[in-house]
């Protein structure tokens, strides 16, 4: 016996949903501020010798009369991993890219120190996309086969958020996409109704036959005591970025230089910069707790066929292998 692709699937959706709430969730350090001291000077003498080439990252900033918030995101490598970890193309490859970009915008606007999860269902449930996105600017991507063409749309489905909270609870939202809208409308629509959040946004990637050029997103959160007259020159100014698609490929989804660009001419601070990334969250105890949550005799079945079970992670492909011994540890613990 072995154990059917049909479990390994369900095992690991219910994964991506038992993380939630568990304590420490939250705790892990932020990896990429860790640098050992001792490269710093090389890292110096690289930096001074070649051009560094453009890396994914999140920009916060507001404008100094305190009316608007802005988020500006490069997400092209994160995309290119996860769209490569899944083995997506076409439409699906693009849906998956425009998700990961708004989940790790709802969270730099919502809640940067915590973990937030999109999903994007279709109306038979049968066909999923989730974007996972860590406070550390690590993200991961799913997302089932989509039986699309090149009319494909999303007319229909839903977008649900989850949003872990400071206590532990996790806020969640739901909203239809709506009819002739794509994933920025969407996320506009979840932010104004969920979350109470007016906001101008738009998320995109841009295409290179079939590779990704790049790929990104803005937000604008219109602050509660913004006037009529910063509101309407605001709108007018990102009457042009209505479409982010052009904006990212002239400045390769440069943060810095969009939010220059979306703010020019208004006095505005940057407030943090931070880096983002492609990362998958499996191991080996997640597997094992995962294969927990399957019914004990389910697991006592897989022990007396007496063979080795993989387990394939489906954000990133990882195989795990593991003994009858190591799946009869798991029975003597519950
Ligand atoms: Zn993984």
């Amino acid at each position: 016996m072995r154990v059917t692709a049909a479990r390994r699937v369900q095992g690991f959706a219910r994964f991506v949903d038992v993380d939630w709430g568990r304590p420490g969730l939250h705790d892990a350090p932020s990896l990429g501020r860790l640098v050992p001291q001792t490269t710093i000077d090389a890292r110096l003498m690289t930096e001074m010798t070649e051009p560094t080439p453009p890396h994914d990252n999140a920009l916060r900033a507001m404008t100094d009369d305190g009316a608007f918030r802005v988020v500006t995101l490069r997400t092209t490598d994160t995309v290119t991993r996860a769209i490569a970890a899944q083995e997506a193309a076409g439409p699906g490859a693009s849906l998956l890219a425009e998700l990961i970009t708004s989940a790790i915008l709802v969270r730099e606007t919502m809640a940067p120190t915590h973990r937030v999860q999109v999903l994007l269902t279709s109306p038979d449930r049968k066909q999923r996309l989730v974007a996972d996105a860590y406070p550390d600017g690590g993200t991961r991507g799913l997302i089932t086969r989509l039986a699309g063409n090149d009319r494909f749309s999303i007319d229909g489905w839903t977008m649900e958020v989850l949003r872990s909270l400071h206590n532990g609870d996790v806020h969640r939202g739901v909203v239809a996409v709506p009819t002739g809208g794509g994933m920025s409308e969407a996320l506009m629509v979840y932010l104004q109704s969920s979350e109470q959040v007016a906001s101008m946004l738009s998320v995109a990637c841009v295409w290179s036959g079939a590779l990704v050029r790049c790929s990104g997103g803005y937000l604008v959160q219109l602050l509660p005591e913004v006037g009529r007259a910063p509101l309407a020159i605001m709108a007018e100014r990102l009457r042009d970025f209505q479409k982010v698609d052009a904006l990212l490929e002239q400045l390769d989804a440069a943060p810095g230089p969009m939010v220059d660009e979306l703010l020019y001419g208004m006095p505005f601070t940057r407030l943090e910069e931070r880096p983002l990334s492609w990362k998958c969250r499996c191991s080996a105890v997640r597997v094992m707790s995962s294969l927990a949550t399957l019914p004990r005799a389910d697991v006592q079945e897989i022990i007396d066929a007496g063979q080795p079970v993989e387990l394939t992670c489906d954000f990133c492909r990882q195989v795990y292998t593991l003994s009858p011994t190591q799946l009869g540890g798991l029975l003597d613990q519950s």
